[in-house]
């Protein structure tokens, strides 16, 4: 039996990111892609449920299993803690099932330094504004300040160009064909990919999104 791809998604907030996932998770079916749960030290929000949103663990806590080895990768985001327990991502890959990680740009470097076969995808905006009025929406969230977020925003999008594939997430069905691609060219589905598929992930390789990248940080 093969070892199962480890597949790291990151993008700012506010750019849909999660919606894009489900969008995709659902076409693919259950089973098909193991989503690893990480952990916070972040307060729950309404709708978390712990061991599915995140492992919610004290600081304490947390930091007694940095020191135990117990993370693949860590990083402080907003000032909380988040990580990935290396036992969840191994064991899953070892049983030859594909891993879904979504996590922040600094720890999708460091999975990059460990596992140098983990396929990163960034979810990009179609463009800053666009992002921003994501952020501003009446609805979106505002537990962190917007501020801080357009930073960490700006931030992300900075490294960007060190990921593999990079997926524009403008219509939002558009965005789920480019993920779903990348996914099922990379073994995720039973079935290969088609032409088409084919061509889409090509589309997305971070070499030939250079000059969006390049346009979303000239708008920073
Ligand atoms: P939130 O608090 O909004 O759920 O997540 C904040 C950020 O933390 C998001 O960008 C999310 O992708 C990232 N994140 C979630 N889990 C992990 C993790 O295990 N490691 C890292 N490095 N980032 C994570």
């Amino acid at each position: 039996m093969s070892i199962g791809s480890l597949f790291v998604v990151s993008g700012p907030s506010g750019v849909g990111k999660d919606t894009v996932l489900q969008r995709v998770l659902a076409r693919l079916g259950r089973g098909a892609l193991m989503r690893v749960t990480t952990a916070t030290t972040r307060p729950m929000r309404p709708g978390d449920t712990d061991g599915v949103s995140y492992h919610f663990l004290s600081r304490d806590e947390f930091e007694r299993r940095v020191a135990a080895g117990w993370f693949l990768e860590w990083a402080s985001f907003g000032g909380e803690l988040y990580g990935t327990p290396a036992g969840a991502v191994a064991e899953t890959r070892a049983a030859g099932r594909h891993v879904l990680i979504q996590i922040d740009v600094q720890g999708a470097d460091q999975v990059r330094a460990l596992a140098s076969d983990a396929v990163l995808i960034f979810i990009a905006p179609p463009t800053m504004a666009a992002m921003r009025e994501r952020l501003l929406a009446p609805g979106a969230d505002a537990r962190n300040d917007l501020e801080q977020r357009l930073r960490r925003g700006a931030e992300e999008v900075a490294g960007a160009g060190r990921f593999d594939f990079v997926v524009i997430n403008d219509v939002l069905e558009e965005a789920a064909d480019e993920l779903e691609a990348l996914l099922i060219v990379h073994g995720a589905a039973p079935v290969g990919p088609t032409p088409d598929q084919v061509e889409l992930a090509e589309r997305c390789a971070v070499s030939r999104r250079r000059s969006h990248l390049d346009f979303l940080l000239e708008g920073i």
